[in-house]
């Protein structure tokens, strides 16, 4: 079952247990109604060692999730910073890892339970997808983003990823490669894990942080290089759908996704139909950055 996973080893309530020992009962909340949060973080192989990208922000992040959903226990940045280094030591991962850090409600409750809570850490190895380099085919999807009167969109909870399924699961039943949601404004949100941005007139354009998107920490890093690296002016404002076809470059970014060019949008080429020239000068940014080629001017890096 655990496949090439079974060798890992997984940080799974205060011990380090082998990847197939690392369960939960179908009768915990976390099962039956999604009661969980978690973050995706990532690790990199760097000229100074292993080293994980915006680790501060990350465990923030999944404290403000754990206080939103009022869990009784709260793991903090105190409590995780460690297991999150140590996973990627202990399984003696050299190039790039994801990190999930999950908190989720235990036991046997009904959907308000407030606990017991439960902790894991586990780490995978994560390769460079090929859209990186080629660019990604989007749908703009049927389904819609969750509105904040609904599911909190700015908290990373199990339950929230349904949307984020559908929304998948139909463009590549369609022949895309991913989506682009809409939010209850009729506005462009974000992809199913990842934020979107596109040029117009040489600006690079994003939604902002009230159009029910995650606040993306990978985002943040964009905007950062964009203003303080590369000279680019940066806008975050609504974006229509129809503005989508007439972008001179669009890109989603995200732990995951990294910084992907889209190459097309509803069959319609963006710009030339191939990734662009500040794609890839932020890409080039990007990488420098998480993979230690040059100085760590923030303190966005870790050691491991
Ligand atoms: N939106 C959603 C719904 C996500 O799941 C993610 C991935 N965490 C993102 C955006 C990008 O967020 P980040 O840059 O913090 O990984």
């Amino acid at each position: 079952m655990a496949g090439d996973k079974e060798n890992l080893t997984v940080y799974f309530n205060g011990e380090w247990v082998p990847w197939a020992d690392a369960k939960v009962h179908i009768f915990t909340p976390a099962v039956k109604y999604g009661a969980g949060v978690f973050e995706g973080i990532c690790a990199y192989k760097t000229p100074d060692g292993m080293s994980v990208f915006r680790l501060k922000e990350h465990l923030a992040r999944l404290e403000y999730s754990q206080r939103v959903m009022r869990f009784e226990r709260i793991y903090t940045a105190a409590d995780l910073t460690e297991p999150v280094l140590e996973v990627v030591r202990r399984n003696g991962f050299s190039e790039t890892v994801h990190i999930r850090p999950t908190v989720y409600v235990d036991g046997i409750g009904e959907a308000g339970a407030p606990g017991p809570i439960g902790v894991a850490v586990t780490a995978v190895e994560r390769k460079r997808a090929a859209n990186t380099e080629t660019g990604c085919r989007v749908q703009v999807s049927s389904w819609q983003r969750i509105s904040d009167l609904s599911m909190p969109t700015r908290v990373k909870a199990h339950a929230n990823y349904n949307n984020s399924r559908f929304a998948t699961t139909q463009a590549r039943q369609d022949g895309y490669d991913t989506a682009l949601l809409m939010n209850a404004k009729g506005q462009v949100a974000e992809g199913p894990a990842m934020c979107f941005f596109m040029v117009r007139d040489g600006k690079v354009v994003t939604p902002s942080i009230t159009s029910s998107i995650l606040e993306s920490i990978t985002r943040d890093t964009v905007l950062t290089l964009c203003r303080e690296e590369l000279g680019l002016e940066t806008v975050e404002r609504d974006i229509d759908r129809s503005e989508l076809y007439a972008a001179e470059e669009a890109f989603f970014c995200g732990t995951a996704w990294e910084v992907t060019p889209i190459a097309e949008i509803d069959g319609l080429p963006v710009g030339a139909g191939k990734p662009g020239p500040v794609v890839r000068s932020l890409q080039t940014a990007y990488f420098d950055l998480v993979e230690g080629r040059v100085p760590d001017k923030r303190g966005w890096r870790t050691p491991v």
